[in-house]
């Protein structure tokens, strides 16, 4: 009987693929992972979820899963059925990091616990810029107000028509497995939220080529190569085309929020960026590498939600206010006292209470259920 649990230090995971892509089934084995005390952290597709569970429970799931008549890993090896391009993404990067090489890399990665300030990953003075928001008369509606409940993502690697615009396929794969293990870190630092992170994977080619003489800002930078990706994904162009997408993929995916992921090799402004509703990453991630980019890419997601920066290189302020219960940036490098770890400062695993806040997971009367849980 294969055996499908994995044990890492943030989280007790279990991969699980269906034989068919009837929702009664995906249905059904949610609430067989619930009577097991666990519950689906992330989806692929019809077909392809992962679901965070107390490791005591993995083998009796196990079981009962095989009884229920859903396939486990094992099964995926000579499945009768296809799965999609981006389930199979998926199941390819659980695989990746199963591999103790995988959480080797992790672990060796450069810059482990530094601060962002080594090499920020973001320009914060220039969000104005960064998201296009001059475009617009009117605000756009807030795809990601808080981080409780399920969360559409488009993650999209856009290539180019030469090899240096190319991924490969082990690139593709680390790209799914670094996000697929920064976010599943994210959703099990607070159970209650109830994250569960659905996904859009997309692997886009266009023809545009790489031009090292646009202007050095973020939209003439990325312009060239979104727009073409939004019209492959029928999407009209601009900040405005990926809105459109974003909102769409609510729709399609039938989740509460949503945001889109961009990774691409074309010369960027910045190697990471955030603003609703998309964060863009370049694939060599700076001086923190692509085994870093898990951590960018879940800093960044923090800033989709609302989180401040926290190191003192971004000119935080101790009295700047955010997030649904309008708090304090008070683990702001520069005046915090004391000043704790948290994704939000640095390179590492952790998240100050201050972060919590600010994606809208507290529980003020201490009932053990979210303040925001109902809303
Ligand atoms: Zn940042």
């Amino acid at each position: 009987m294969p055996v499908l649990s994995r044990v890492v230090a943030y989280t007790e995971e279990q991969l699980v693929v269906l034989q068919s892509d009837d929702p009664e089934e995906f249905l059904r084995t949610s609430e067989l992972i619930a009577t097991f005390g666990g519950r689906v952290s992330q989806v692929y597709g019809p077909r392809v979820l992962l679901a965070q569970m107390p490791v005591r429970q993995h083998e009796a799931f196990t079981q009962a899963l095989e009884t229920s008549h859903a396939a486990g890993e094992e099964g995926t090896a000579n499945a009768p059925f296809p799965v999609s391009e981006g389930e199979a993404l998926g199941i390819a990067a659980w695989r990746l990091r199963s591999d103790p090489q995988f959480a080797e890399a992790k672990a060796r990665r450069p810059g482990r616990d530094a601060s962002w300030g080594m090499d920020p990953p973001d320009e914060p003075e220039e969000d104005a810029e960064a998201s296009g928001e001059e475009e617009f008369a009117s605000p756009a509606p807030d795809l990601s107000s808080f981080l409780i409940g399920s969360v559409a993502v488009g993650l999209i690697i856009v290539e180019g028509p030469t090899p240096d615009l190319q991924f490969t396929q082990a690139e593709r794969e680390l790209v799914v497995a670094e996000v697929q293990d920064g976010l599943g870190w994210l959703a099990a630092q607070e159970p209650r939220a109830g994250v569960t992170w659905v996904f859009d994977l997309q692997v886009l080619r266009v023809a545009v080529p790489a031009d090292t003489s646009l202007p050095m800002t973020y939209e003439a930078r990325e312009a060239p190569w979104r727009d073409p990706a939004l019209h492959q994904l029928g999407h009209g162009p601009g900040i405005q085309g990926v809105r459109d997408y974003v909102s769409a993929l609510i729709g399609r995916l039938g989740t509460r929020w949503g945001y889109a992921g961009f990774f691409t090799k074309y010369p960027l402004k910045h190697f990471a960026y955030a603003s609703k509703p998309r964060v863009v990453m370049h694939y060599g991630n700076n001086g923190w590498k692509p085994e870093g980019i898990a951590e960018v890419f879940t800093h960044e997601t923090g800033h989709i939600f609302g989180c401040p920066d926290e190191y003192k290189e971004s000119k935080c302020s101790c009295s700047s206010r955010h997030g649904p219960f309008n708090e304090v940036n008070g683990n702001c490098e520069r005046c915090a006292t004391p000043f704790t770890p948290c994704l939000m400062a640095a390179n590492t695993r952790a998240l100050c209470t201050y972060t919590r806040a600010h994606l809208g997971w507290r529980d003020s009367d201490g009932d053990g259920t979210l303040d925001l849980a109902g809303e």
